[in-house]
């Protein structure tokens, strides 16, 4: 039976997530194998160094270490000066060397913390630290047959821990911080954050406390990749666990699983079966030590993050659920950033902004004449009808010369060429001229239609209501 709300209200969820990263390098965190798995056969990207044979030597690529510390940047600290790698060792058979080569004593890391909107309120997840580590391989179990198959192109796959604090109180503000990771990794250029492919993936952490304030046993639900997922999840194990202590039972300390046909946790390992990982120094990687100029050097070259772009789309009065459409569609992120970058006011920016994410074919359209376009309907030159002819066209052909489609499809408000049009429809409607003569005021607007359509929607309307009356001598 489901818990009532004021019996689930008795319970406050305390909420924490650690984040695995894959960092866009080329190639893999130890070995000069390409780094992206995504085509290719099983095992086909692979070396010494990822299959951990006997003597294999792993080098530190420099590419991801450069990552790592945009990460730092991005998650508002700085790269820890000294770093090291450590081996931690656990047996399964993704893992041929028997260790994942890992950071623990001193992660490239510690602290920083993310701030994020949720329903206009700022939120803040302060992180504990982040390291870096090499992915393992991946097993896969083929239905109904007695073997198992083992993949390792992805052992080596640099990736980036984010361990966060448990800040958080509800499975929106859970959903919410994993898109902001997303977005930061995504705007800092850390990685591809291909969701699909897994290149981010949440463990979430769990517990409820009654009024007392204590915390209970906590469950973690490991390996979810995406952020619905996530608030699923979350909303799923609050339920489950409020459950268990309304009914005097308790809740195990465990790792579970999320199935997402089921929408449901399951139970993947108890407390007891918790590892001894006897880590130990990785010998054959010296530590890392990083002097200012290669940290100044990181953080001179950081770009626009979600925080700073945000300010400024806010500054071009763009309403803020329409900002974080944009942060979803770097594409159009870029564009509309460009366009303020290159001195488009605020109207012109909204309206690029707008065109871009209504009609995504407009992406087509380079920046400068974007703006030209938004200009002539900002002053009337076009209509928004006229205008949305002038962007398909470009958008269709960008070859074309934009300031000649504006100008053929250019409101006229030439008094001489409108009143032409206009005295043709007097004499073609010489009962609506009857109407109005007699004072029935609609007429007006129905020989302004008139006018409209002969010009092709082209005639400024208020000159040729004017040229209505001015004819009629009203
Ligand atoms: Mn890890």
């Amino acid at each position: 039976m489901p818990l009532s709300k004021p019996a689930l209200d008795k319970y406050t969820p305390t909420i924490g997530i650690e984040c695995h990263v894959q960092l866009k390098t080329k190639t893999k965190l130890f070995s000069a194998v390409s780094n992206d798995a995504r085509e290719a056969a099983p095992n086909s990207l692979i070396s010494h160094i990822d299959t951990g044979m006997p003597g294999a030597l792993p080098v530190l690529n420099e590419a991801a270490l450069e990552l790592a510390c945009r990460a730092a940047f991005a998650l508002n600290t700085e790269p820890q000066k000294f770093s090291k790698f450590d081996r931690k060792h656990y047996f399964y058979p993704d893992l041929p060397k028997g260790y994942q080569i890992t950071q623990y004593e001193d992660p490239i890391i510690k602290g920083g913390f993310v701030e994020y909107p949720l329903d206009g309120q700022p939120k803040r997840v302060n992180i504990t630290r982040v390291h870096m580590e090499e992915d393992a391989g991946k097993n896969s179990h083929p239905d109904g047959a007695d073997y198992s198959l083992v993949d390792l192109n992805r052992a080596g796959t640099p990736l980036l821990e984010i361990v966060g604090e448990p800040d958080m109180h509800s499975a929106a503000e859970a959903k919410a911080y994993a898109r902001e990771l997303y977005l930061i990794m995504k705007y800092a250029d850390v990685s591809e954050v291909d969701l699909y492919h897994g290149n981010m993936r949440f463990d979430v952490n769990i517990s409820l406390s009654v009024q007392s304030g204590k915390l209970g046993k906590r469950t973690e639900i490991k390996n979810l990749n995406s952020f619905r997922s996530v608030e699923n999840a979350v909303n799923y194990e609050i339920l489950r666990q409020a459950e268990l202590y309304e009914k005097g039972q308790p809740v195990e300390q465990e790792t579970r699983g999320w199935d997402e046909a089921k929408q449901k946790t399951t139970p993947q390992r108890g407390k007891e079966e918790a590892q001894d990982y006897r880590y130990m120094p990785e010998p054959d990687i010296p530590p890392i030590v990083l002097d200012d100029e290669y940290i100044e050097n990181i953080r001179k070259d950081m770009p626009r993050l979600p925080v700073d772009i945000r300010q400024i789309l806010n500054k071009s009065s763009i309403a803020a659920n329409v900002i974080e459409d944009i942060l979803d569609n770097d594409a159009v992120c870029n564009k509309v950033l460009e366009a303020i970058d290159s001195g488009a006011d605020s109207i012109n920016s909204a309206r690029i902004a707008y065109d871009s994410l209504e009609k995504p074919a407009t992406l087509n359209i380079n920046v400068s004449e974007h703006i030209k376009i938004a200009e002539a309907l900002k002053i009337k030159t076009l209509s928004s009808t006229t205008a949305s002819l002038v962007l398909e066209s470009l958008a269709e052909n960008p070859a074309q010369d934009v300031a000649a489609l504006i100008a053929a499809q250019a409101q006229v408000s030439d008094e001489g060429e409108i009143e032409k049009i206009v005295r043709q429809v007097l004499d073609d409607n010489p009962k609506a001229v009857q109407d109005l003569k007699n004072g029935e005021m609609k007429a007006i607007g129905f020989l302004t239609g008139q006018v409209m359509a002969k010009s092709q929607g082209k005639a400024n309307p208020q000159v040729a209501q004017a040229a209505i009356k001015r004819l009629l001598g009203l």
